[in-house]
């Protein structure tokens, strides 16, 4: 068993036991739990910035295979934790033992899915355009560009996946993949299980002989050390996910630096799904219990979480009465925080007090001190939903507002009314499905996917994956934080022009030692240039 110590780790050190002290509680009891962790001070912020800054030198230029290996590495440490981490990480969220399993694999896989990724290589976007001396009126030189990492970034973990986007969750494998060092800031849900997880990635930088200052993990509850960090002249991009007012702080806080960077923030979504007419006609009883599912997964402590559900007034009674009994046999969840549950519970009864809004279904929960929470199904209609922004607010727990739509021109004014969004769904035959360019036409500019005949949460980690969307859904809606494509969003192009052969990086020399796709003269292609 590892000792937990509570402290931070900076570079190849441990922090000191100093700074505030928070424990994490568990949910479920309301009990503290051990260890204390103790705040980064400014020194470790510093200190941790200094050895990321130093470590870029070296990490920058690791060769893709190499990385490979060390996002192996981190995979099997983590591994190693086995029933270890399941245990601390249950303690800390009160998700079950299941959840964390299926959450570990998914990390290990995403870690293996970026290493799969750099270990081939192709991914740096290398074009290359050759010269042409005899070119008229003017001779056009050598142009070939790549993909280069960015600088240390700082990374905040989730307190909804305490491994998939936490320690070494989507953004680090993202951001180590693409050769910046990575600085965690741990969230104070979940301390414990970061500490674990931060010791498994720190032995596997020793094990793969990097230098110190690739990865540190700073505790910071109260704010402070993610301002310190984000602020951080050394500090070149952010990931976060959060709520909406943690992400546009820390967005504001990026931006306004005497040197800018990028904050990739996740913040808000409502993830409206669509029913057509005729496909609630033929699958009212599919849609009922894959909705129920969707809206209760993990208590609804999802970003994907469906919290707008339009569907048809003349034929939306049937599906009304089975969700409302579906929702009602729900027995209660322990929610991951008290925070949270308190925001839940704020959320449902501004929704109760809300004169255009009509409660169909609530578990009511009266045991103090616990992070309980019930489920709760709200129904109104069109014009009170296109009159009142208020609805459109992510309520973050298990449950959601169905809108009843009288016309197709309400339907389209909903969907236009909607911000950005990081999914949007829609229930339709074939005919309905053709017939809908209208509003898929608006989805496509509000949405980072559009999901068919389905539901929006589970997001499968692979090379199409899109996990953003327009603001927000995420301070960024170009960019992704899961799936290959997120190694982008910490990386930049640089172009060589008229460089010597020798003196360019492999993956632009001419012989292509690395055998990986270009786009030479703009076409794809694996040949070398003579
Ligand atoms: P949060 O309050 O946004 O905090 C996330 C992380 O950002 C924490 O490490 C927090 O630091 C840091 N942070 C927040 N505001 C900051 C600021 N102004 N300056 C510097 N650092 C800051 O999110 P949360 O604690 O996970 O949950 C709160 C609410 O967010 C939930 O009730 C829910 O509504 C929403 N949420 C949404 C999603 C989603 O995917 N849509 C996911 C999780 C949560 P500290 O630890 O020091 O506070």
């Amino acid at each position: 068993m590892t000792q937990l110590s509570g402290k931070s780790i900076v570079g190849f050190r441990r922090g000191a036991s100093d700074g505030d002290p928070i424990h994490a509680i568990n949910p479920a009891t309301s009990e503290e739990l051990e260890p204390a962790y103790h705040s980064a001070s400014r020194g470790e912020v510093d200190e941790a910035a200094r050895l990321a800054s130093k470590a870029f030198e070296t990490y920058a230029c690791v060769s893709g295979k190499n990385k490979a290996i060390f996002l192996r590495k981190i995979a099997e440490n983590i591994e190693i934790l086995g029933d270890e981490l399941v245990a601390r990480a249950t303690q800390e969220t009160a998700l079950p033992p299941a959840r964390i399993k299926t959450e570990t694999a998914r990390t290990c896989n995403q870690l293996r899915l970026f290493a799969a990724l750099v270990a081939d290589g192709s991914w740096v976007d290398a074009r290359i355009d050759r010269a042409d001396p005899n070119r008229q009126p003017l001779p056009k030189p050598d142009g070939r560009s790549m993909l280069h990492p960015l600088g240390p970034v700082v990374v905040f973990c989730a307190s909804n996946f305490p491994l998939a986007f936490s320690v070494a969750g989507g953004d680090t494998a993202s951001a180590l993949a693409a050769g910046n060092p990575v600085i965690v800031k741990a969230h104070h849900a979940h301390p414990g299980t970061a500490e674990l997880v931060g010791l498994a990635v720190s032995r596997a930088v020793r094990e793969c002989d990097l230098p110190e200052g690739v990865f540190s993990l700073l505790y910071g509850p109260g704010r402070e050390v993610g301002r310190q960090l984000i602020t951080h002249p050394l500090i070149k991009a952010g990931g976060f996910t959060g709520s909406r007012s943690g992400g546009q702080a820390l967005m504001k806080l990026a931006s306004s630096r005497p040197e800018p960077i990028p904050l990739y923030a996740e913040m808000s979504s409502v993830n409206p799904i669509f029913i057509l007419p005729s496909a609630l006609c033929e699958r009212s009883e599919a849609i009922a219990k894959g909705l129920h599912a969707s809206v209760t997964l993990s208590a609804g402590q999802f970003c994907t979480n469906p919290g707008l559900v339009f569907i048809p007034h003349d034929r939306s009674e049937k599906l009304i009465v089975r969700l409302g009994e579906l929702m009602t046999t729900t027995a209660p969840f322990t929610m991951l925080t008290p925070g949270i549950c308190s925001a839940y519970r704020e959320g449902v009864e501004k929704l109760c007090q809300n004169h255009r809004v009509e409660l169909i279904a609530e578990q009511k929960v009266n045991e103090a001190g616990k992070c309980l929470a019930g489920v709760a199904l709200f129904q109104t209609d069109a014009i009170s939903f296109l009159e009142d922004q208020s609805l459109c607010s992510e309520v973050f727990g298990p449950s959601t507002l169905l809108i009843k739509y009288s016309t197709r021109g309400e339907l389209i004014d909903c969907a236009r009314s909607l911000e950005g969004q990081l999914t949007a769904t829609i229930h339709a035959d074939e005919e309905e499905l053709n017939n809908s360019h209208d509003l898929i036409a608006i989805l496509q500019t509000k949405v980072g996917r559009l999901v068919f005949n389905g539901f929006p949460t589970g997001v499968e980690v692979g090379h199409a994956m899109i996990h953003g969307g327009p603001f927000p859904a995420t301070s960024d809606g170009r960019s992704t934080s899961v799936g290959t494509r997120a190694a982008l969003r910490f990386a930049r192009s640089v172009c060589y022009q008229d460089w010597p052969d020798e003196a360019l990086p492999e993956e632009l020399k001419n012989a292509n030692p690395l055998h990986i796709w270009r786009i030479v003269d703009g076409q794809m292609t694996k040949d070398s240039i003579l």
